[in-house]
Formats: C-alpha cells, structure tokens, sequence
C-alpha cells in the first residue's frame, strides 16, 4: 500500500479543489441563510460539474459514470467535503446500490440518474426503526403482479429535490425478524406523498422529507435485486457511504484548521499572537494530528475497497474517528476564533454545527464501535 499520487490524481484533487473554491464556495452563506440552493445556482452548480467530468464520477464507465476506483472517489471526496453540503451535493455520486439496477430499470432509473436528468434518494429510517433498521414497520405486500405498500419513513434526505426513491421495506419474516426489500419508486406513484420534515441545525440546505406510503401499488419490476435480499444488497454498499461521511469530515476539518491557524498566526492579544499560547498552539497541534490520522484510517480503507478487502469494521473505524476528529476540530477551532467563532459573519459556528450530524447519519458513532467491536468478539464467542 503507497499513498503517492499519480499524476492522474494530483490533477483530479486540484480540479475538484478549484472547483469548489470557485463554484461552490461563494454561495455558502447564503445557502446556509435561507436553508435553501436557489434553483439557478443548483443548474449552475450541476452544468459545471459534468463540463469538467465530475459528475457521478463514481459510477462505472460502462453506464456513463467517470469510473473511479474506490480510492480515487475517496481523494475527490476529501476535496467537495471541504464545501457546503448542500452544494457539493449537486455534483451528484448516484447511489452505488443502484449499480443492482436489472433489465428496465437500467434505462429507467440508472442511466438518468448518471446523465443528471433524474435525482435518486434512499430511504431506510423510520420514527421508530433507526439504528434499528430491520425494525421497520413499512410493508410491501405482494398483490398479484405487484406490490401494495404501507408505512413512513423520516429524516430520508434531498428526497424535495429527488425524483425517486431507493426504498427499504419489509416483505416477509424469517426467525422473528424482518426480511428486507429495496424497491424503487417515482415520487408521482399515487398513495406516496413526501413533505418537508423538521429543520436540521446541520447542513443548512440540505433538507429532510417524511414520506408516506398508503396503499401505494408498484409492479413487481421495481424490485432492485432480489425479494427478502435488500438487507445484504444495502449491506454491500454501505461501507462505501461512510467512506464518504470519513473523508467529507476529513475535508472540512482541513479547511477548519487551515482557518484555525491563520486566525492564530495573526489574532494578537495581550501584545503578542494567540498562536504564540500553547493553549492555542496545541489545540492546532491535536487538529492536525488527528485529521492526518483520519485521513489514513480513511484512504487505507478505500484502498483496501479497491483490493476487495475491506471490512465493515475498516468503513466504520474510519468513519467513527473521522467523525469524532471532526467534531473535536470545529470545537477547538471555535475556541481559537473566541466570540467571534459564534457569530455568523464567519463560517465557523456553521462548521461546528455541521459537524454535529457526522456523528450520527449513516449510523451513530455507537452503532460503528458495535460493528467494530462484533468483528473482534464474534470469532472468539460459541
Ligand atoms: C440530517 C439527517 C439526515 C439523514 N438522512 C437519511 C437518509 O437519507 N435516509 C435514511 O434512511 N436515513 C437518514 N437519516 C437517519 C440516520 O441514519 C439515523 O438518524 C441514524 O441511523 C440513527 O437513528 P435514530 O436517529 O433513529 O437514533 P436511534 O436509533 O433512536 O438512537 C438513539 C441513540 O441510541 C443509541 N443506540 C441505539 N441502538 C444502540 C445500540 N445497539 N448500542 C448502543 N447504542 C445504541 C444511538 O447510538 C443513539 O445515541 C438521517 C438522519 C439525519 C439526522
């Protein structure tokens, strides 16, 4: 394993990196304002981004997408995470389940998704099924030819600004526990109704919808892999998605310290800069170390992804410390800038508020401690 970058990635790092300085970067405080990307930044925004070939960069070569490996999405990600959620959204990475797309559907959702004409979310939480997930109380019943499905989900994000959803339902029991589905579904499918849900303090413009499901009928062909399979077929790509919660930390606590030690280097008091206090200089020191650290845990488990060797305890090691680093970053960083760290004319309350989500999406910070501590006890339990 060696980390040197060819020289196909330094350029794709300092792409992604000028791109977001100068595309995504400007619209922040506005966006974190009015929790909202106006739609002609948003086009703006998504234009750009495939005019440079960065649009589902993610997604293979054979559909459309830019085709990169694991370790190269990683190194892009690190870069968009620096920006705004909310923004560097729009510079779409279709979900990797729907690499699972068959027949139909490939033209249906898969394709369209990839060129940017339709927009995918993907639904698995409900009020009283999170880390819980198999829980869940939404039922698809099969019905002849089709499926009738019934129940909610919530907190399911950019579903205002999808056109379909990758939906986890129940479709039968096995040993006392639900057996999971995926299907997908148009947000126009009579008996779905989506509306807005509670404003999140992380991720401004980034928003949560609840979705509804009475009765509503889907055929059979909008099953995405097998019946009774969507806990594995979720399973198989849910590592890649706290690879992405890891970097994008990582990426934003590098801008937090960049800021932190410029603020540091040139903030003076009592006659002397406050970087000049070992209370603040190892805060910077602590910043760095553990961003550096995260960033390792991060790019060896996506290394090891493109080998085929990565476990669910790499993905979430790396997004449990990169997570955590996070959160300690835009904490000390606060602390450096004094007052002027929780006022919003600077972006530094908004990284900290950020931060807090990290934490908890795609699986708490305690959810990612039980996998990693199951894969070390499993083997030695009867
Ligand atoms: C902003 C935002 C966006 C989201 N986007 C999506 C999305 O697009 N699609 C989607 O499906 N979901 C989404 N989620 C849901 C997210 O994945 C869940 O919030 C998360 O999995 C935790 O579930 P919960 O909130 O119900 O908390 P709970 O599961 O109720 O957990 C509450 C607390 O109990 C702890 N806990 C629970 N079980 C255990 C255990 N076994 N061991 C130790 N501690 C435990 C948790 O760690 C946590 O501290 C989003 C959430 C947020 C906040």
């Amino acid at each position: 394993m060696h980390f040197a970058l060819s020289s196909e990635q330094t350029m794709l790092v300092e792409t992604v990196r000028r791109f977001v300085e100068s595309e995504l970067y400007p619209h922040e405080a506005l966006v974190d304002r009015t929790d909202e990307v106006p739609g002609e930044i948003a086009q703006d925004v998504k234009r750009k981004a495939k005019e440079l070939g960065l649009y589902a960069a993610n997604m293979p070569t054979e559909f459309g997408g830019g085709g990169l490996g694991t370790f190269d999405t990683t190194l892009m990600e690190r870069e968009l995470g620096r920006a705004s959620y909310a923004l560097q959204t729009l510079v779409a990475r279709p979900s990797n389940i729907l690499r699972g797309c068959t027949g139909a559907q490939i033209e249906e959702y898969l394709l369209p998704t990839v060129r940017g004409e339709r927009v995918d979310c993907l639904a698995m939480t409900e009020p009283d099924a999170g880390s819980d997930v198999r829980a869940m109380r939404t039922f698809a019943r099969a019905d002849g030819g089709d499926f009738v499905i019934n129940g909610a989900k919530h907190f399911i994000s950019h579903a205002d600004i999808a056109d379909y959803v990758i939906l986890c339902a129940a479709t039968g029991q096995a040993g006392g526990r639900n057996t999971i589905s995926c299907f997908l579904v148009d947000f126009d499918t009579p008996g779905l109704t989506r509306r807005r849900g509670p404003r999140c303090v992380s991720h401004r413009g980034y928003n949560q919808c609840e979705l509804i499901f009475e009765d509503c009928r889907v055929p059979a062909s909008s099953l995405l892999g097998e019946r009774d399979r969507g806990f594995e077929l979720m399973g198989q790509w849910l590592g890649s998605t706290r690879l992405q919660v890891a970097i994008t930390s990582v990426g934003r606590g590098q801008r937090v310290l960049e800021m932190a030690t410029q603020w540091a280097a040139t903030r003076k008091q009592f006659g002397q800069t406050i970087g000049k206090f070992q209370g603040t200089s190892f805060k910077l020191a602590d910043m760095k170390t553990e961003l550096e650290a995260a960033e390792l845990l991060t790019l060896s488990a996506a290394w090891k992804d493109d080998q085929g060797t990565m476990t669910d305890s790499d993905a979430a090691m790396a997004k449990l410390f990169a997570s955590e680093a996070l959160a300690r970053a835009t904490d000390n960083a606060l602390q450096i800038f004094g007052g002027m760290g929780l006022m919003d004319e600077l972006p530094i309350e908004r990284f900290w508020r950020d931060a807090r989500v990290e934490r908890i999406w795609d699986g708490t910070s305690e959810i990612q401690r039980h996998i990693i501590s199951r894969a070390l006890l499993r083997p030695l339990e009867g």
